[in-house]
């Protein structure tokens, strides 16, 4: 028997998340048995731990979208027991028992080697914000990224911290946005060379064309937020769309679009290939200073987590949680 986060339904819709002991029988099934070491805190673990928002299938149901072990027990040749391991994505955590568990079963297409350079904890103060975080860098280049400050929304936010991190050490000066002033000298250690006061970007203008400012955006907030983000890239400039913290709507127009050649780039972690994901991975482990990493990172337990999921959910998570399931 071993220990996991069990969330389960109660009457009238609410649910009751708390630690219990499983065993290997009570998994789902899958080709790769992984002990998990370390789990993290992501926006959507927080709807996943509370009523889940429709993330959740079927309850009883262990979340955490994301881990790093070893493993235990494989079907798959790719695979042997005692391979170090990452998982992201996939609908594990959501639809597939996760990562708040000492034990968890997954498909082994799910899974990549842990990349060197990293270990299963610095993986996952990576954890699915930061991998995300990657992506959104690696797509902002593949489109180039003009001269001027990169605009980093939510930056004081898992994405937005890595992100920050990223960007400042492959040399680009970068602006970071938040609604906590307490936390700007935090992403100045990130390496923000720029904090901007979330009112600034959120008050909505009539104007859809804004001086030419951003020479990129990673935006994690949507909303408000990133329609008037649009209307101040540079010319044939990109934004990469990660998350919603701010809301799902985009009251944006079509002219930044048109008149600048903005490009609008969506980032999607869940579905990605692997080549993609090692790629990522491997980027993470040779953009990623590891000193910066280490202080975003607040720990956790498992027996931690009711909380934490709510707050992530009212954006008060600094950083990246780590969760040491054996802990
Ligand atoms: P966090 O909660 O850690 O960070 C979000 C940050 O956004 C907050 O810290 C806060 O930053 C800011 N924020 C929160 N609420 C608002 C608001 N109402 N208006 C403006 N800013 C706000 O979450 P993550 O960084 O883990 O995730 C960010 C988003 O990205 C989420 O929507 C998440 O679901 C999504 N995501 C998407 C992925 C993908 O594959 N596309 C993968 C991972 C995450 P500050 O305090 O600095 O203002």
């Amino acid at each position: 028997m071993f220990n996991a986060l069990v969330v389960d339904k109660e009457e009238q819709g609410n649910t009751s998340a708390e630690v219990r002991q499983i065993g290997l029988d009570d998994l789902p099934d899958g080709d790769v048995t992984v002990a998990v070491e370390y789990s993290t805190v992501n926006y959507k673990d927080g709807l996943c731990i509370g009523p889940g928002g429709g993330l959740v299938r079927n309850y009883p149901h262990v979340p955490g979208i994301d881990f790093a072990g070893t493993v235990e027990a494989s079907d798959d040749d790719r695979y042997k027991p005692g391979d170090k391991v990452v998982l992201t994505g996939w609908r594990v955590g959501e639809a597939h028992w996760g990562g708040y568990s000492q034990k968890a079963c997954v498909k082994a297409d799910w899974l990549v080697p842990l990349p060197k350079g990293l270990d299963t904890r610095q993986a996952m103060a990576v954890g699915t914000a930061g991998f995300t975080a990657m992506l959104a860098v690696m797509a902002l280049e593949d489109h180039g990224i003009k001269d001027g400050p990169v605009l980093v929304t939510g930056a004081a936010g898992g994405v937005g911290s890595v992100a920050t991190a990223i960007l400042a050490s492959l040399g680009h000066e970068v602006a970071g946005v938040t609604g906590r002033p307490e936390t700007a000298d935090y992403l100045t250690s990130l390496g923000a060379s720029q904090i901007v006061a979330r009112e600034e970007i959120n008050e909505t203008t009539k104007r859809p064309l804004e001086a030419e400012t951003w020479g990129g955006c990673v935006d994690a907030v949507g909303g408000a937020m990133l329609a008037r983000v649009l209307g101040q890239v540079k010319y044939g400039g990109s934004v990469a769309a990660v998350g919603l913290a701010g809301g799902a709507g985009l009251p944006a127009t079509v002219i930044p679009f048109l008149l600048r050649g903005v490009n609008l780039l969506g980032i999607d972690s869940v579905m990605q290939p692997y080549d993609n994901r090692l790629r990522a991975w491997e980027r993470i482990a040779k953009d990623l200073p590891m000193d910066k990493l280490e202080a975003m990172v607040q720990p956790a337990t498992l027996s931690d987590l009711p909380k934490l999921g709510a707050d992530i959910l009212k954006g008060q998570v600094k950083g990246r949680v780590v969760v040491d399931v054996n802990a």
